[in-house]
């Protein structure tokens, strides 16, 4: 009798370890699912834009972090098709917008590298327009765009100090997508102009919102982030997730017009205020994103400082910092 009792309850205990081991198992299963390289497709079924994520490998670059807190990706080379992802956005008619501001000695120093190598490495298969936003446009240097590819020039004023200029570009983003932009591109990127493409900067890192790594932060501990330390600033931050850099970011325009506005409504009251965030446009982006999450992270990779002595997870430079010339080009 004793016998039997204790083999039914052996049975029983094997059968409740069977449930549970399946179970958890299954949840398992789903769970990596999401984070394996799954080409959804089976043979010729359309995967839409927005399901294209699902197509990330998020191991394939096991010394980085290729997800956000968030779910958002990080995006490093190895993790992406590139070739799926132009296809998707070529069928699904996607069109890009690049602002670029090269104000002053910026004109002369900068603008002529940036534009020709973004017609070799910038959204290549996609309908860009580049909007260079200046106070001189007939030096803007004139060339043979791709097909498919068009360049506006915006007459803008000069302001006298170099802070000004850099943070009355979200004035002018947000205006210009408001007058210009909205209900005619898919996505707009915002660049400095201080920059060379060198490698491949495609679809992949379009998105509804999109923040960057900044290079000379990504690896150091949250207490060595500068963000703005002034209580009196809007820009003030007593902590974070990341430290973004400001000279590239990007979204759909909706998205991007939220961010403008929210950085230039709170440089003009730091204006009111007397008080000059740290790192001015950049501190005020960086309290826009933690307040509001971007869906998507760029690596790196999209904007290395080949200065950095460290250079094991660059896998891909896409776009290099150009050495700086304070001195040279910058209005005291
Ligand atoms: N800028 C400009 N003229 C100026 C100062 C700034 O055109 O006199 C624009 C330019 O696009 C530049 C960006 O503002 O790349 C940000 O300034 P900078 O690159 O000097 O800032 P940093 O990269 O040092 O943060
Ligand atoms: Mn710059």
């Amino acid at each position: 009798m004793g016998r039997t009792a204790g083999t039914y309850t052996c049975l029983v205990l094997l059968v409740l370890g069977f449930i549970c081991f399946t179970s958890l198992y299954l949840r398992y299963l789903t769970s990596i699912s999401f984070m394996k390289n799954l080409p959804m497709a089976t043979e010729g079924a359309p995967i839409l834009i927005t399901n294209l994520d699902s197509t990330l490998d998020f191991r394939a670059r096991p010394a980085v972090q290729t997800l956000t807190s968030w779910h958002a990706p990080i995006i490093w080379e190895l993790m992406f098709d590139p070739k799926l992802y132009d296809k998707r956005h070529q069928e699904g008619n996607t069109t890009v917008a690049l602002t670029v501001f090269a104000v002053g000695r910026y004109l002369d120093a900068y603008l002529n590298t940036f534009l020709t190598s973004a017609e070799k490495h910038f959204m290549i298969g996609l309908p860009v327009t580049y909007y260079v936003f200046t106070d001189l446009p007939e030096k803007v240097p004139k060339f043979e765009l791709a097909p498919q590819r068009d360049l506006k020039v915006v007459k803008v004023q000069k302001n006298s100090r170099w802070q000004d200029i850099s943070m009355m570009r979200m004035k002018t983003i947000s205006e210009t997508i408001e007058t210009e932009l909205e209900g005619k591109f898919s996505y707009l990127f915002c660049f400095d102009v201080d920059q060379e493409f060198k490698g491949r900067f495609g679809s992949e890192a379009l998105g509804e919102s999109v923040a960057l790594l900044h290079a000379h932060f990504y690896k150091l501990p949250k207490e060595r982030f500068t963000y703005d330390k002034q209580p009196k600033s809007k820009a003030y931050m007593k902590e974070g997730d990341y430290y973004y850099h400001a000279a590239i970011f990007g979204g759909s325009l909706e998205k991007v017009k939220a961010l403008a506005d929210f950085c230039h409504v709170s440089i003009m009251e730091d204006k009111m205020n007397e008080v000059e965030a740290l790192w001015h446009d950049e501190s005020h982006l960086n309290k826009y994103f933690w307040l509001n999450k971007p869906s998507r992270l760029l690596s790196p990779e999209y904007c290395w400082d080949p200065i950095i002595g460290d250079k094991s997870d660059i896998m891909v430079t896409r776009l290099i910092w150009e050495p700086k010339q304070y001195n040279m080009v910058r209005t005291r």
